[in-house]
């Protein structure tokens, strides 16, 4: 394991050695680093999220699988869950679906020994993935990945005036920052943007790419479903919104790689486009605060108020948080793959693909 200062230096000496560093290395490099040693979740760590902030969210996505699942004749089906954190979310739904009759073996695809740690606590019989080819073959699978895909490394391309670049990543003083490869990129960039003016940056997402199609071509081929929930925008769109998060603050995403957590935001329509090779059925993005109410996160507050009267309120704000759109309920979406033989997801407006 390397240091975060050693990771610094490796960057300069790799740069030295054999030129700058696209962006998507830079940060999936960092990131690596970043999450291998921690966990970063929490009031004490770096960031909260949507499992951590109420049991209801993990309960509601249990329930969601576990109504569609019983829709679907109730097959042998396996949880998966993508960089599941500390676990949350999977425990608080394994006991959803329970009272709901589905008990599923775990899966989880999670890469930081760390969490993986803290993943055993919270869900001892797990299984443990590196990456979504080892997960089974077999059976249907019921995925879940909740702001996985934005930590995922982005790739940017810089338009310049002679056409454009890739965007990389060069030692400056004490900190990194970006410059434009000298490499022609234009290939790389879609008809509607190759003429946007010197300084346009165009975001991709390769790995992201490359998780959707597979998990999409396996349910279309054993059954299941892939529920995506991350921040991010429904139609594409130029500019970097590459982020490093600290102590719950913003931070300078160049300086001291591997000690923030970057994220960039996830563009869903990229992201559904990915599954398109495969003969599933796609829902949303819708914002995760309509998702919720609609199925019922209104009426679970209620049930937990009343049976924790000291706790209604905490409850109520965990419910503010979660659904309302000034906070989580817009930015954060969600999106649904099904398999062609598997009925509509609750919480989705009729029209699929
Ligand atoms: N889903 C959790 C944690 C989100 S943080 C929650 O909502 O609380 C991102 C998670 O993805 C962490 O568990 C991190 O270790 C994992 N992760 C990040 N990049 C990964 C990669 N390339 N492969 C596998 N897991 C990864």
């Amino acid at each position: 394991m390397t240091a975060p200062a050693d990771l610094a230096g490796r960057f300069r000496r790799l740069i030295s050695a054999t030129g700058p560093i696209g962006v998507a290395a830079y940060m999936g490099e960092a990131n690596a680093h970043y999450y291998a040693a921690r966990d970063p979740l929490g009031a004490a760590g770096d960031f909260v999220t949507a499992p951590e902030i109420s049991q209801m969210f993990g309960e509601l996505v249990g329930l969601w699988c576990a109504d569609l699942w019983d829709r679907a004749g109730r097959p042998a089906a396996a949880w998966v869950e993508l960089g599941p954190g500390r676990g949350t979310l999977t425990a608080d739904a394994l006991r959803a679906m329970r009272a709901a009759g589905l008990t599923p073996p775990v899966h989880f695809v999670e890469a930081s020994p760390a969490l993986r740690a803290e993943q055993a606590r919270a869900v001892p019989a797990a299984a443990w993935h590196d990456d979504p080819a080892s997960l089974p073959a077999d059976v249907p699978l019921l995925v879940i990945a909740n702001e996985f895909f934005d930590a995922l490394p982005v790739r940017q391309l810089v338009r310049t005036e002679s056409g454009w670049r890739e965007r990389v990543v060069v030692p400056e003083g004490d900190r990194f920052a970006c410059a434009a490869g000298t490499v022609p990129m234009d290939a790389a960039i879609g008809a509607a943007w190759a003429e946007e003016p010197a300084g346009t940056i165009a975001e991709t997402r390769p790995a992201a790419q490359a998780v959707m199609a597979d998990l999409a071509a396996r349910i279309a081929a054993q059954g299941g479903a892939v529920l995506a929930i991350d921040y991010g925008y429904d139609t594409p769109r130029t500019g970097s919104t590459l982020q490093a998060v600290r102590g719950h603050r913003k931070v300078d995403p160049f300086e001291a790689p591997g000690t923030a957590d970057l994220t960039a935001l996830v563009d869903f329509s990229a992201l559904r486009g990915a599954a398109g090779n495969s003969a599933v059925h796609a829902w949303g993005p819708v914002g995760q605060g309509r998702w919720l109410e609609a199925l019922g996160l209104g009426q679970r507050a209620a049930a937990l108020a009343a049976a924790r009267p000291r706790r209604a309120a905490d409850v109520a704000a965990a419910r503010r948080r979660l659904a309302d759109p000034a906070e989580m309920g817009e930015l954060f979406r969600v999106l649904a793959l099904t398999a062609p033989t598997w009925p509509a997801p609750a919480g989705f407006s009729a029209e699929a693909r």
